[in-house]
């Protein structure tokens, strides 16, 4: 039975683990990073490995024969490690990263490179910040939203929930607290877009966070195009 490592912590990770094919051994890794994850089916392992000697030490150990790093496009110390490790251990990596947002007629985005470049051009507004619990200092007035509570401190209301998120509960949220602006990482996928249509029904303005720059490693941006990968044994994707 062949052996595959699923760098997890996404909705696609999970349906992966899901639909992988039949003499597969799936195991799913998750950071940790959330207190109650929504776990995939199957082999489940949590934390960290510590950094690419520890991926190496556990693609051996497990005899791991392929990788998918299935994480969130804005993880990015994990798949340079994801990118390293396989090299060193002369294992197949595929990534799988779903498509970005694009903007489309009656949006106003703007782009920018980092949560604290979006902060800055939010300036004084109120803001509506949806890119995770870290960097909310940085922003003056506004509300948050979150999986967990975020450990610094801030001036932002903070809303604890976990998409999928519909277009009329975002419209009312975005009523209701008068948000001016909205904040987002270009993270793709339908799971958090209702948001982004919200804002075109509004008229809002919204800043988006680049993507960090793409792994060098095949990749696919579909669940069944890595399921296809692996039933074609994982080699030359
Ligand atoms: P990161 O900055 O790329 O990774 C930091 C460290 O966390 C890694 O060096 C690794 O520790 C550990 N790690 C990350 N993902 C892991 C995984 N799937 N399995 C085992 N260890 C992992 O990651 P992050 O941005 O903090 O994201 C952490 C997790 O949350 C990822 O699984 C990601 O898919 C998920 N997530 C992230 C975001 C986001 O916006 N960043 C959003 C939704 C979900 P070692 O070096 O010790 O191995």
């Amino acid at each position: 039975m062949r052996t595959v490592l699923v760098l997890g912590g996404t909705g696609e990770a999970r349906e992966l683990a899901r639909k992988a094919p039949a003499g597969t051994r799936v195991i799913s890794s998750l950071a940790g990073r959330v207190t109650s994850p929504k776990l995939p089916v199957g082999e489940v392992r949590i934390g960290g490995f510590g950094g690419v000697g520890g991926l190496v030490a556990y693609l051996r150990a497990e005899r791991v024969d392929a990788v998918i790093d299935a994480t969130h496009p804005f993880a990015d110390r994990i798949t340079a490690n994801a990118v390293a490790a396989t090299a060193e251990a002369g294992v197949p990596l595929l990534v799988l990263r779903r498509p970005g947002w694009t903007e489309r007629a009656g949006d106003r985005w703007t782009w920018v490179d980092s949560i604290a470049e979006a902060a800055a051009v939010v300036g004084g507004r109120r803001a509506f910040v949806t890119t995770g619990r870290q960097g909310l200092g940085a922003f003056a007035r506004g509300v948050a939203r979150t999986v967990d509570p975020p450990e610094d401190a801030t001036a932002l209301e903070i809303i604890l929930a976990r998409g999928p998120y519909t277009v009329d509960g975002e419209l009312e949220l975005m009523r209701r607290h008068r948000v001016e602006v909205l904040v987002t990482k270009d993270s793709g996928g339908e799971m958090t877009a209702a948001k982004l249509v919200a804002a075109r029904q509004l008229g809002l303005p919204v800043v988006v966070v680049r993507r960090p720059p793409a792994p060098a490693a095949p990749t696919v941006d579909t669940v069944d195009a890595a399921v296809d990968w692996l039933t074609r044994g994982s080699a030359g994707a």
